[in-house]
């Protein structure tokens, strides 16, 4: 057998891909990526009442939008399959009965009165609940006769009470479980469905998965797993528990904090490059100063050894920063692209787009993509390129409109954009350059009616570029109908 790392992704597709999901996996995906190792994921699908193929289906798509691919696997197949738990039901049994043979395991025949009740006298005891082993030792005439009464079994795994069990952990160090605390716990249930403690190991032993990397909420499991482990005489894996997320108030990371689900960020238009590199920061830290990494360099840069044992806090202001970085680092083409769904949503452009506006809203993005913290605000920020009035004139706007000389100096912009024979930057600045001579007027107080005129507000894109972009039919209609407004507004 080769000492090939190999890693796995589990998800149960019980809903959509999660930041926590998302992450582990790419933990596992950079780790093997960087150690020339396998990637295989595979589907924990035993929950039968949750589990659906459209969550399924959602979690792949969004692990492959990520940029991750496996060797191996649901889709692509493999040696070692098959890849959904459900159609591994055969392999599970082999296994759970031959525990049950040579005594490692039993049928427990409880009602779940029975086990509240117990569950409830060691609460009262002060101690943990659990379930201390009653059918351990039935008779196979005793277990008949309960079969007789209708009861269905589930089959429990013989914990050896009084033991130490120790996770060597690769990320958290050494973690001691007593086995004591753990109860005769369920390797398969009542309806024949094995549980995960018991799926995954059979899953991680015969796929020979070298180390399991997930989230910490599954260190409490590990130590029942390992029993499981050392009773079939399996190769034990390496383990290596990624801590929690947290929300910025320090509990858990939930939707209460915001999108949790990776296709959120992918509908609201978040680059996945931008979005990998933010969470491969979540609990790893590179050397030195740098955030700004592509796929292929994190693979460069990957270890275990600095994924770190505390919890890591998910700033989404970080995160929109990080995908303003990349929205600006991308060309104007690619934003455009993306952003076409949302403007046709939003009614703003047409589903059979001219060659002409797809040119247009070429400029008009490379214009606005400074602003934008992911695509889908494209939405608002172009509403200014749209109609041929201002949406409204901002407090700020109307107190510079009141001066007399600001008034002139829209009217007279407007007058000499119908006139002039060309429309581009170089008019544009010519005309401001008369009207300023004309009326003793520059900087600031020069350009700024005209974009109050223009856009109702002090702050924007570029004036010329948004002159040039508005076409000039729309400038003169939105010049005059502000004026008009203006002079409407102080009759009244
Ligand atoms: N299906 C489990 C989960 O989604 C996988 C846990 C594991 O990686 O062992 O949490």
């Amino acid at each position: 057998m080769s000492d090939k790392i190999r890693v796995r992704f589990a998800p149960s597709p019980t809903g959509p891909l999660h930041i926590g999901g998302a992450r582990s996996a790419l933990f596992n995906w950079l780790f093997a990526r960087k150690r020339q190792g396998d990637f295989i994921v595979r589907i924990e699908d035993t929950d039968v009442e949750r589990s659906n193929l459209v969550s399924e289906e959602v979690i792949l798509e969004d692990l492959k939008w990520m940029g991750l691919d496996w060797d191996e696997g649901i889709q692509v197949g493999g040696e070692k399959g098959p890849y959904r738990q459900r159609e591994r039901l055969e392999i599970y049994d082999s296994y759970w009965k031959r525990l049950l043979e040579e005594g490692k395991a039993y049928y427990c025949f409880c009602t779940e009165e029975e086990l509240e009740e117990e569950r409830e006298s060691l609460r009262k005891k002060g101690e943990m609940p659990r379930y201390l082993g009653k059918c351990r030792d039935l008779t196979q005439a005793e277990r008949d006769k309960l079969r007789e009464e209708g009861r269905k079994p589930v089959v429990r795994f013989k914990v050896t009470w009084g033991e130490t069990i120790t996770v060597e952990d690769l990320i958290r160090g050494r973690v001691n479980f007593e086995s004591d605390g753990i109860g005769d716990f369920i390797l398969v249930r009542s309806d024949g469905m094995p549980t995960y403690n018991f799926a995954v190991v059979i899953d991680d032993a015969l796929m020979e998965i070298t180390h399991v990397i997930r989230g910490e909420e599954h260190l409490s499991n590990t130590p029942r797993q390992m029993m499981i482990y050392r009773a079939l005489g399996f190769k034990m894996t390496s383990f290596a528990h990624i801590s929690l997320i947290l929300g910025e108030d320090r509990t858990k990371m939930s939707k209460r904090h915001g999108a949790t689900a990776i296709s959120q960020y992918r509908k609201m238009g978040y680059l996945p490059e931008a979005l990998v590199n933010f969470l491969a920061l979540l609990g790893w830290a590179p050397e030195g100063e740098r955030e700004m990494f592509t796929l292929h360099e994190l693979v460069e840069e990957f270890s275990l050894e600095r994924v770190s044992r505390s919890a890591a806090v998910f700033n989404f202001r970080k995160l929109n920063w990080m995908n303003g970085e990349y929205i600006r680092e991308s060309s104007p083409e690619r934003i455009r692209d993306m952003a076409i769904p949302y403007l046709q949503e939003e009614g703003l452009v047409d589903e059979k787009i001219s060659s002409q506006d797809y040119q247009w809203l070429k400029e008009v993005i490379a214009l606005l993509q400074e602003q934008l913290e992911y695509v889908s605000q494209v939405v608002t920020h172009i509403k200014v390129f749209f109609g041929d009035e201002i949406e409204e004139l901002s407090p700020e706007g109307a107190e510079m409109l009141e001066d007399e000389q600001a008034r002139q100096i829209v009217q007279r912009f407007r007058e000499e954009c119908i006139q002039v024979e060309s429309w581009d930057k170089e008019t544009i600045k010519g005309i401001f350059k008369r009207i300023g001579k004309e009326l003793g007027a520059g900087g600031k107080k020069l350009f700024q009616p005209v974009r109050v005129g223009l856009t109702g507000t002090l702050q924007g894109p570029d004036l010329q570029s948004l002159i040039i972009l508005l076409g000039r039919e729309k400038v003169a209609n939105r010049l005059q109908n502000t004026l008009h407004n203006l002079t409407k507004n102080t009759q009244c």
